[in-house]
């Protein structure tokens, strides 16, 4: 029988067409963590992905626990060491309860989808993180955007729906492509007002902001203001998962009904166990800590001597917007020929004509690379200029 089946491949090439003309095809390229290049794309802000500490508790905790969980956290997999890791995020964020999952994605994804249903009004700041998103879709929940950082924006919608519904105002704390920090007090008074509960996700501030680490939510903000905070391993943590924190009544919920949390293999517990020592390793070394806002402060000060088109980010994410993608590339692969590797963003992950450079500071950077950072920028600007 001569059965057609070409639409399926038609399908994927008629996408992979328009994907590279639009001039947006994403390719992986090989990376070496000990090759010649300066990373400055990454998010291990406080260098501890490579610190030789971590990887001696984990290769321990492998030896110990196995190389895997062997199950799910509700039937055979929930260990020890999770329940020691789970206790100490809440302590590190001051909160009562916690639990880890297998990924930052799989947290939002996984609590939105607990939390909302198709009656619950979500309101997402427009620059959110795409689980953020894909998490209110899986809920089955509309989410509505308000413009990014606009407290009176967000006033305004809250307003306006449906006066039974309940309410879940949804934010990043640090903005992953912009840097900038979210007003989390501004925000949760606005919840506040209008009986809505608010969500940060601080993946890129935990570890990096707070007094302890503890983030831009953390202990200066309590579950009455931040009712549902997550934050992730995977960046200046160094390791890999993440975590939901909130009240023993948040964290049943999500055990009961967070289907990305139920139905997958727990985090390895050699994972866990490595992070425990990140733990120990950012309570211990606040000097880390220290020696990235300095990175931070001097390139701000750096770049705009050199008039580089700098965003109002204070965190150790700092994007150069340059507008189109072309430019974009042209600039990334410059700077990856002197040897610096930095992230080329572009729509959609960012809107369009604000392709950008997303240059990321680490404490595990010394000052040469630094050094050699600006002047490859001022090289490029100067070649840009000369043309
Ligand atoms: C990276 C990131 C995530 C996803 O975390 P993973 O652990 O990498 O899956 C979620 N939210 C924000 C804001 C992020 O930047």
């Amino acid at each position: 029988m001569d059965v057609d089946n070409s639409r399926w491949p038609l399908r994927l090439a008629e996408h992979a067409a328009a994907r590279r003309e639009s001039g947006l095809w994403r390719a992986r390229r090989l990376h070496s963590h000990d090759g010649p290049l300066s990373d400055f794309a990454g998010n291990d802000y406080l260098g501890l992905a490579r610190d030789p500490r971590l990887a001696e508790a984990q290769a321990e905790g492998a030896r110990r626990h196995g190389a895997g969980a062997g199950a799910s956290h509700l039937v055979s997999g929930h260990l020890a060491v999770h329940e020691a890791l789970e206790r100490r995020l809440a302590e590190l964020t001051g909160r009562p309860a916690a639990l880890l999952f297998s990924t930052g994605y799989m947290a939002n994804l996984g609590t939105l989808q607990a939390l909302c249903d198709g009656h619950t009004q979500v309101f997402q700041d427009r620059l959110n993180h795409a689980s953020l998103l894909d998490g209110a879709a899986l809920a089955g929940a509309r989410s509505r955007r308000f413009h990014h950082g606009d407290l009176s924006d967000l006033s305004r919608l809250l307003e306006r729906a449906p006066r039974d519904a309940l309410r879940l105002v949804v934010s990043d704390g640090v903005f992953s492509m912009d840097g900038d920090v979210a007003d989390i007090a501004g925000l949760s008074a606005v919840c506040a007002d209008h009986r809505a509960w608010l969500m940060i996700d601080d993946a890129h501030g935990l570890g990096v902001l707070g007094e302890h680490g503890d983030g831009c939510v953390g202990r200066a903000h309590g579950i009455d203001e931040v009712p549902v905070l997550v934050g992730t391993l995977g960046k200046a943590l160094g390791t890999a998962g993440a975590f939901v924190a909130g009240s023993r009544e948040l964290i049943d919920h999500l055990i009961q009904f967070a289907r990305p949390y139920v139905y997958t293999t727990a985090q390895p517990p050699a994972v866990a166990a490595a992070t425990l020592r990140a733990l120990d390793i950012l309570a211990a070394e606040p000097e880390r800590r220290h020696r990235l806002h300095d990175h931070v402060a001097r390139f701000r000060v750096e770049a705009a001597r050199l008039g580089l088109p700098l965003a109002p980010s204070t965190t150790p994410i700092q994007p150069l917007v340059l507008g189109d993608s072309a430019r974009v590339m042209r600039w990334a692969a410059a700077l990856h020929e002197a040897g610096l590797l930095v992230g080329a963003i572009r729509e959609p992950t960012v809107p369009r004509g604000q392709a950008r450079l997303r240059l990321t500071l680490s404490a595990a950077h010394s000052d040469a690379e630094l050094d050699r950072l600006l002047a490859a920028l001022a090289r490029r600007q100067d070649a840009e200029n000369a043309a």
